[in-house]
């Protein structure tokens, strides 16, 4: 079971997740723990790390030091009663507090922040909380201990930032964990592990999802949970389609595709692990237990919903490759593809028309500048005529593993569009027939998302 920063953000929710592992634990379930850190401290550490190394203000690592000691003080003080492990608790926050603050004094001065020192400040948000989930579980009378990614056996390769578990980690960590399950709730930290070498690693923003899908897998559960503050994964985002439902059931590929475009629910990789073992995962929401949440599973239930989910995203830019000497030139979009990933630009959406005289690429809004750049003096002279961009679109995704071999889904998504006077700029769909994606101005977004919605009765069927 993996629990969000929401879901424990401060000492009463500690308090309240403490007592519902408690209740899964008397029931007669064997169960490991996986956190995150406390609500927006895995931000705060990141724009602490950089104002340090920005600024060099030892005044400012000190402020922020306070706030974040008093919001873990008062965090045990709220979950745990019993006064020795109050004491215990405390000891370890302030030692991991202390070690804390040197490195931030220390990039202070020094004035750098490698990727490998913003992985190992990161890493403090959940080095803080785990023991605190911990001491609220033996509060409660239940043996409990408290490990790092890296103690428990998640050990990855030495890409800070974004690393991967090598296979070795699916070993360690069931040597680990799975003794002690029999009368023990053991805490893992999320979201961080550590390389061969014994250096922290984490597994990108959200991680901890992805923590708890290879602690379940290397354990062989019967099932992951991932304890959220929302009611599943939802058909659309209720922000922007008020009457946006839960899915009670969905695939992996689905929720694969979801975590990507969807309201950033799950950690994309966070499905992987539990593929390869065909474990089910369920999202739940924390503040209301009885709620059944999403179910994703291997097998995609015959249903009648087709699609299962519209998301938006937004904040991307398109770029448009064109020149009739693309026509016919072999090896065009090899080079823009290897040109974009030197210049380390992550592809959204593609789509080129049998033509060859234009492509089209949709790349992450904040990377647009690195992305034209490299393709205008890749293509200096010759097959490329003209590099166009527009940054005021969105993409729209309609997604569900059931329209493939449906005729007609294309049909009904663009139809609506026509009717509803939204212009489609472009269009992608592979042939997994898993996804269909189309780009839109950023005006007319969110209407697409709603009319599709409509559409195919999502509030319905979900
Ligand atoms: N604390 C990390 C983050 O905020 C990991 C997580 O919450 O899953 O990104
Ligand atoms: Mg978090």
């Amino acid at each position: 079971m993996k629990f969000g920063g929401t879901s424990i953000a401060d000492g009463k929710k500690i308090r309240h997740v403490a007592e519902l592992l408690k209740s899964y634990h008397d029931k007669g379930n064997e169960i490991v723990a996986v956190t995150s850190a406390l609500g927006d401290v895995t931000d705060g550490l990141l724009e602490n790390s950089i104002n340090s190394s920005e600024k060099g203000k030892v005044s400012m690592v000190k402020e922020f030091m306070a706030n974040l000691t008093k919001k873990h003080y008062d965090a045990i003080h709220d979950a745990i009663d019993d006064e020795n492990i109050v004491d215990d608790t405390m000891q370890m926050i302030d030692s991991r507090i202390d070690e804390l603050e040197k490195a931030l004094i220390g990039i202070c001065y020094l004035g750098e922040l490698t990727p490998r020192s913003i992985d190992y400040i990161s890493s403090y948000g959940e080095r803080l909380s785990a023991p605190i989930i911990c001491g609220a579980i033996k509060s409660l009378g239940i043996r409990s201990q408290a490990f790092t990614g890296g103690e428990a056996g998640i050990i990855t390769a030495g890409e800070y930032g974004n690393a991967r578990p090598l296979e070795i980690t699916y070993t360690k960590v069931n040597e680990q964990l799975t003794p002690l399950l029999i009368d023990h709730i053991p805490v893992v930290t999320g979201f961080i592990a550590e390389n061969e070498d014994g250096i922290i690693t984490t597994l990108g923003r959200g991680g901890s999802d992805f923590s708890a899908s290879i602690v379940g897998a290397a354990i062989q559960a019967d099932e992951i949970w991932l304890w959220k503050e929302v009611h599943g994964i939802m058909t659309s985002d209720p922000k922007i389609v008020p009457g946006a439902k839960p899915i009670p059931h969905i695939s992996y590929i689905e929720a694969m595709e979801l975590s990507f475009f969807g309201a950033n629910v799950l950690h994309p990789r966070s499905i992987e692990p539990a593929i390869r073992h065909g474990i089910p995962v369920r999202v739940k929401n924390t503040f209301e237990v009885d709620f059944p949440g999403t179910l994703i599973v291997a097998d995609q239930t015959p249903s009648e919903d087709v699609v299962k989910a519209v998301t938006l995203i937004r904040n991307v830019a398109l770029v448009n490759i064109s020149g009739a000497g693309m026509v016919g030139t072999i090896g065009t979009a090899a080079r823009v593809f290897s040109t974009l990933a030197n210049a380390g630009v992550n592809i959204i959406m593609i789509s080129q028309g049998s033509s060859q005289a234009n492509m089209s690429i949709v790349v992450d809004g904040s990377q647009l500048g690195s992305a034209v750049g490299a393709i205008k003096s890749e293509f200096d002279h010759g097959v490329v005529r003209d590099v166009t961009h527009d940054t005021n679109i969105c993409v729209v995704a309609v997604v569900g593993a059931g329209m493939a071999g449906i005729p007609g889904v294309a049909g009904k998504v663009f139809n609506a569009l026509g009717n509803a006077k939204i212009n489609v700029i472009m269009i992608s769909q592979g042939s997994s027939q898993h996804n269909i994606s189309f780009v839109v101005n950023e005006d007319t977004a969110i209407q697409a998302v709603k009319v599709l919605h409509d559409v195919f009765e999502l509030e319905k069927h979900a």
